[in-house]
């Protein structure tokens, strides 16, 4: 298979997870949270190896500048998420109140899709310059896609709008994601800026979307789950020829 359909079929295996995500919060809207916690501090975990062993190295291979559209990427989605968004915050939306009558769900879907679009843009970056980069990518991403599913299907049940614009929503943020594959392979002249700058979003997401949120939880094991999502990125990456 070539990397052009690779990078279609894993991008959309990875906008399948935000969908599964809205799915599972609209049909089992007392998900334990725990449960869900669980799941965050795994991906978070692999998704900070991943960054750290694998997007930022390759991005220091492909291009000089690669630190600065780093920290670029890590600005840009603080900005999207504090300036932006007026309240954006992964896992279940619980604050009614903030939701009800207000564009905080709009702004928030705002600035996931942007957020999307960077994760759907490491994955085609990454199978851009090759299809082993391509996989750890999609690894890293699909891991936080049911939870950003049910993120974005609850900010719309939060904010007193239908189920189906809760699923509609999540539908969205995982199509924008297929399109930031799509757009980022084929200007794969641009893939090392692209992948420097999905590392620093995806700091961002790992570290300042993630991990805060499972923080609430203070149990040990929550950082255990994180090391395990670290270790399951070892294991992957031996697996993974090349
Ligand atoms: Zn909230
Ligand atoms: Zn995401």
């Amino acid at each position: 298979m070539d990397n052009f359909t690779l990078n279609i079929a894993f991008a959309g295996l990875a906008a399948l997870g935000t969908l599964a995500g809205g799915a599972i919060i609209l049909a089992w809207p007392k998900a334990h949270p725990t449960f869900l916690q669980y799941f965050i501090a795994l991906g978070a975990g692999f998704m900070l190896a991943a960054v750290f062993l694998e997007i930022v190295p390759e991005s220091q291979k492909e291009t000089i500048n690669a630190l600065s559209f780093v920290l670029g990427g890590y600005l840009l989605t603080h900005f999207m998420e504090h300036v932006v968004s007026q309240h954006f915050h992964f896992g279940e939306e619980t604050h009614t109140e903030v939701m009800i009558g207000s564009t905080a769900s709009i702004t928030a879907l705002l600035g996931l899709g942007v957020h999307a679009l960077f994760d759907g843009a490491s994955i085609g970056a990454g199978f851009a310059i090759n299809s082993a980069l391509g996989f750890l990518i999609f690894m890293a991403i699909v891991l936080h896609k049911i939870p950003e599913g049910f993120t974005i299907a609850s900010i719309m049940v939060a904010a007193g709008r239908t189920r189906t614009v809760a699923f509609g929503a999540a539908s969205l943020v995982g199509l924008i994601t297929l399109l930031g594959a799509i757009l980022a392979f084929t200007t794969s002249a641009a893939a090392p800026q692209v992948l420097s700058a999905s590392a620093g979003v995806l700091i961002y997401v790992a570290a300042t979307d993630l991990i805060p949120e499972i923080n609430v939880n203070r149990q040990v094991m929550i950082p255990l789950t994180v090391l395990l999502g670290v270790l399951l990125f070892y294991f992957t990456r031996s697996l993974v020829p090349g």
